[in-house]
């Protein structure tokens, strides 16, 4: 036996890897096969075509590689940048700072931009550097969108508007100028749609802060498949996520999608790379093979099905289900007297939710006990916030009535450490507010 047994099922709550849905285990319990015959590759277009959804981009191109998160980051950075290159990036917690140490050991010349552990992106100071930066030094922007460590989302959108688009700018501009030097025929000839479209985008970038040509990257590990995420109407550069966590699958596959800009980037960047090479996936989508080396065949089965899933259920309803849990899991906290780590409103998690204990508590006291004594498993407090916090995953393939569970067994492992909650506080709060806001499951409709 490779695991120690608890009775019934494991209740899962870490912030990934998550639950893996019964179909996609099904799905994944195959043979290997030869990835050169005509079956993977064929599905392996669909894959693509498919992910490209998540992101909700039609003009990025995905690469599927076999890694996880941290290889996806890597895959980012050196496929677009070149050593010594400026950037800016933002420490607002663990993964954050792992991703800026990745960062500083390939060389590139980090702008840290520090904030408390628990708080957002100062964005602030975002603004004031791309202000000074009229000669464009800073090469590209690295965000975490959310904070796996402290539950926290950074607003991407406001990321976007402080860069402006610069490319885009461009792009309608000439757009413009080919509608007013039109002849009159074919002037009418265009729909009143496509003008509209162009004149409302034009007063939008106009209102954009600056036309700052930096590279926008942005990990999305903890958010993409959960959490509202726009590739294209935002302007990410380059978007990344992994397979354990949303999109419910083992670990194994990190997800890399790269908008046009980022292509054409990816031709002078210099940092040195090999397996992550996106040009090795490039000239093998050209061939139709679509794989420079083996690709992890079980998991790509695995994603077709966990693709079909989100799908089934509907992208926007997946993320309105994030909402629920996320929500449910704060109401519960505030029942219980207990004060969420993210110390302000607008930067509230969907997908994980870290609560501060008092400071009489040990909070891995909570997470062994959890696992010990009820079977549940519970994210531990990490670094700087090590024993101060405890966190809840609610993400992935997940219900309410799974995370009242959940809930269930933290009010009596609170009880157990000394905590004088009053048991059924929490789930009373998340279940009154499930009954009131739960839809009909969409496919049951
Ligand atoms: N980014 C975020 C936001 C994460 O939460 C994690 C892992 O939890 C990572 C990156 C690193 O991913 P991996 O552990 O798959 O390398």
């Amino acid at each position: 036996m490779d695991y120690v047994y608890g009775p019934g099922r494991n209740h899962l709550f870490v912030p990934g890897p998550v639950n893996i849905p019964e179909p996609v285990l099904r799905a994944m319990n195959r043979n290997n096969e030869d990835y050169r015959s005509p079956a993977v590759p064929a599905m392996t277009k669909t894959l693509l075509e498919d992910v490209k959804k998540i992101f909700k981009t039609t003009s990025g191109t995905p690469f599927m590689i076999p890694t996880t998160g941290t290889g996806a980051w890597e895959s980012a950075l050196t496929n677009t940048l070149s050593p010594g290159d400026r950037i800016v990036s933002f420490l607002i917690g663990q993964f954050s700072l792992l991703w800026i140490d990745q960062q500083q050991r390939l060389k590139f010349n980090v702008d840290v931009v520090e904030s408390e552990w628990g708080q957002g992106a100062n964005l602030d100071v975002l603004e004031s550097k791309i202000a000074e930066d009229t000669a464009h030094t800073i090469k590209a922007i690295c965000i975490v969108h959310n904070e796996t460590a402290t539950g926290v989302t950074n607003n991407l959108a406001k990321v976007r508007k402080i860069l402006g688009r610069a490319t885009e700018y461009l792009q309608t501009s000439v757009n413009l100028s080919h509608i007013f030097f039109l002849s009159l025929d074919t002037y009418f000839s265009y729909s009143s749609v496509t003008f509209m479209e162009c004149f409302s985008c034009f007063f939008i970038e106009l209102s954009d802060n600056y036309m700052h040509p930096a590279l926008f990257l942005v990990d999305g590990v903890s958010s993409i498949c959960a959490l509202d995420f726009r590739m294209d109407e935002w302007g990410v550069d380059v978007a990344l996520t992994g397979s354990q966590k949303a999109l419910s699958l083992p670990t194994g596959i990190g997800i890399v999608c790269a908008s046009p800009k980022a292509l054409e980037a990816s031709k002078s960047a210099k940092s040195v790379r090999v397996f992550f090479d996106w040009n090795d996936y490039l000239k093998f989508y050209k061939l139709g093979t679509y794989w420079p080396y083996t690709p992890s065949i079980q998991l790509l089965y695995g994603l077709r099905t966990a693709l079909d899933l989100l799908f089934e259920e509907g992208l926007d309803n997946v993320i309105a289900r994030h909402s629920r849990l996320g929500k449910a899991t704060r109401l519960a906290v505030e029942a219980w007297g207990l004060k969420n780590c993210t110390q302000s409103e607008e930067w509230v998690s969907d997908t994980v939710t870290a609560v501060l204990v008092p400071t009489y508590i040990d909070s891995t006291e909570i997470v062994k006990r959890a696992w010990k004594r009820y079977n549940l498993s519970l994210g531990l407090g990490l670094n700087k916030i090590a024993g101060k916090v405890f966190r809840i995953g609610h993400l992935g393939n997940l219900n309410e009535l799974q995370l009242l569970g959940c809930l269930a067994g933290v009010e009596m492992v609170l009880k157990d450490v000394g905590y004088p909650v009053k048991l059924g506080s929490g789930v009373a709060a998340a279940s009154a507010y499930f009954q009131n806001n739960t839809p009909l499951i969409p496919s049951r409709i």
